[in-house]
């Protein structure tokens, strides 16, 4: 498979093609096509095996037509740290560069001064760690009923720190309609559950 066989957005192919990634890695090459097509994903795969590009660059193709209004972000990506946050941060950016998609990242240890200037104007996708999301929440700045696509990565991560009754919270808090799309390094039986529970007959890709 070649990046240009995905069925990408030409802008965001072009993207791809200028950070020098020559073919999908496997996480890639089966994760996109069933994202691309609507499908519910469930990943499982470590870090090291492109599977942030394997997230990104569908959920950028499918933004790429429509608008975020204010307060109501059209995607989300939950990560389990500051750090896994902000990377994905910038692998968003990169492969966004010639789009007009707009991000927030949320994290702690950022004033929430500067997240809700750039909440408000409406942002495209939401980039955050579980906590910080709620926070912003329960002090009602934050509307995802028109959140399209919900990505959780590393949710075996999430589920070592705790963060698992968080992640139900946010599920039930965007619609059923959302597509989701699920990474785990490991399928323990917490995060069968909540895949069972919280994903429609997705496409499984294991690496
Ligand atoms: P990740 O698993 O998403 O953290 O990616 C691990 C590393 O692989 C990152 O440094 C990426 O920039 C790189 N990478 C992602 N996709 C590809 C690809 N198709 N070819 C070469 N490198 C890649």
């Amino acid at each position: 498979t070649k990046f240009s066989d995905l069925n990408l957005d030409k802008k965001v192919l072009t993207a791809v093609e200028e950070t020098g990634y020559e073919t999908p890695t496997p996480i890639q090459a089966g994760a996109i096509p069933p994202a691309l097509e609507g499908r519910d994903v469930l990943g499982i795969a470590q870090t090291g095996t492109g599977k942030t590009a394997s997230f990104t660059l569908p959920m950028i193709t499918a933004l790429k037509r429509g608008r975020a209004r204010a307060r109501m972000p059209r995607s989300l990506v939950l990560a389990p740290t500051r750090e896994l946050a902000a990377q994905v941060a910038e692998n968003f950016d990169a492969y966004a560069k010639y789009t007009k998609l707009t991000k927030a990242l949320l994290i702690g240890g950022v004033s929430f001064k500067e997240q809700d200037a750039l909440i408000d104007r409406g942002v495209d996708v939401l980039i955050a760690t579980p906590g910080r999301l709620l926070d912003h929440f329960e002090r009602g700045k934050l509307i995802l009923s028109d959140v399209k696509i919900m990505v959780v990565d590393e949710a075996d991560r999430m589920l070592d720190m705790g963060f698992i009754p968080d992640i139900e919270r946010i599920f039930g808090l965007t619609p059923f309609t959302r597509q989701t799309l699920f990474f785990s390094a490991t399928m323990a039986p917490e995060i069968e559950r909540i895949t069972n529970t919280f994903l429609s007959n997705p496409a499984k890709i294991e690496v």
